[in-house]
């Protein structure tokens, strides 16, 4: 009985094993695999630039400020244009 559920288990652990070496040679060394690293890119990039004010540079995510209209701006130009 414990020899049946131990090959089971086993059998399991072979399957998801050779599953991530199929998903790591995918992503590594096909086209596919480029375009989700490429992809991967812009959105960090996009990221990167959603958080950088065009006058104050880069800021931290938790400290832009959320208008009620949606849109987020950095705190500096926050507390300048409450301060006009
Ligand atoms: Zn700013």
């Amino acid at each position: 009985m414990v020899g049946i559920i131990l090959e089971g288990v086993l059998f399991v652990a072979l399957l998801a094993t050779v599953g991530a070496l199929l998903f790591f040679g995918l992503v590594r060394w096909t086209p596919l695999g480029l375009r989700l690293r490429q992809d991967a890119n812009r959105r960090r990039l996009e990221q990167a630039l959603e958080l950088e004010c065009p006058i104050h540079g880069p800021q931290r995510a938790e400290e832009m400020v959320r208008l009620p209209s949606g849109s987020r701006i950095c705190p500096a130009c926050f507390k300048e244009a409450l301060h006009e």
